[in-house]
């Protein structure tokens, strides 16, 4: 459902992406782990079309968007594509309902009362109640970033890409974010990459496990194997999380 080859992204003279080949298939979800600045959120934003890549090619539900030339080529595309953000995201003149609602009306063409059982459905999911007439700003931290998941899962995409979803949340909170994904992921049989920093999440995530390091995929492979990996780089930010 992607996959990319010899992708490469630099700003400048860093090199931030030398040549990260990845695939992932339908109905897995795949958890990249990195250290901070490893190029994490880049790679999603390039997958996505959001930030361009220098060289290299990307394949997303069997289009190549490498060879998209108009902005419009994407829209079928971004459509069957949930994307969280790391940090903001959300449009900040609208209300939460409205920051949810509006792909609805505008790609379901659902009636109003729909959207609104709709939306009051998949904030309950993420645990939010009554927040629907607030404006981000008048949010925490942790309560944004379950807009932006239950932004991202509004439309039921089958592929979701999830950058630091458990970030800025209390453990029961992140444990409860870490238990939606699995579940749409059973349930639904939604594909997903998760970036995170937190294993917790990862391992119950994951049914593969990559490591982003030196703008390459350093180690791929299921949980299990992963976790036993003697690969230094690997061994290194595991101790340094713990
Ligand atoms: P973190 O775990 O802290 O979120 P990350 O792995 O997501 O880190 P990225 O945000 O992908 O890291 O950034 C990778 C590198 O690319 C960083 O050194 C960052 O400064 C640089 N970078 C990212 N976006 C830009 C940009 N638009 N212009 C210049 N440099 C950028
Ligand atoms: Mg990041």
């Amino acid at each position: 459902i992607v996959c990319t080859q010899n992708l490469a992204k630099s700003f400048g003279a860093l090199k931030v992406l030398k040549e990260v080949n990845l695939e992932v298939y339908p109905g897995e979800t795949v958890v990249i782990l990195g250290g901070s600045g490893s190029g994490k959120s880049v790679l999603l934003q390039i997958l996505v079309g959001l930030v361009p890549a220098d060289s290299g090619r990307i394949w997303l539900h069997g289009y190549e968007v490498t060879q998209f030339r108009k902005e419009k080529d994407w829209y079928p595309v971004r459509l069957k594509t949930g994307f969280l953000f790391q940090i903001g995201g959300l449009y900040d003149s609208m209300t939460v309902f409205e920051n949810i609602a509006f792909a609805m009306r505008y790609h379901l063409r659902l009636p109003e009362k729909e959207i609104k059982k709709r939306v009051q459905k998949i904030l309950d999911s993420v645990q939010l109640k009554g927040v629907e007439e607030k404006y981000p700003a008048e949010l925490s931290g942790g309560m944004q970033k379950r807009v932006g998941l239950a932004r991202a899962i509004a439309l039921n995409p089958p592929l979701i890409l999830y950058d630091e979803p458990t970030t800025g949340l209390d453990p029961i909170m992140g444990d409860s974010i870490s238990r939606l994904i699995r579940h749409l992921q059973r349930t639904y049989n939604i594909s997903a990459i998760v970036v995170t920093h937190d294993l917790s999440c990862a391992f119950k995530v994951a049914d593969r496990i990559m490591l982003l390091y030196d703008g390459k995929i350093m180690i791929s492979g299921p949980v299990e194997e992963v976790k036993k990996s003697d690969n230094p780089y690997f061994k290194q930010f595991l101790k340094a999380i713990k």
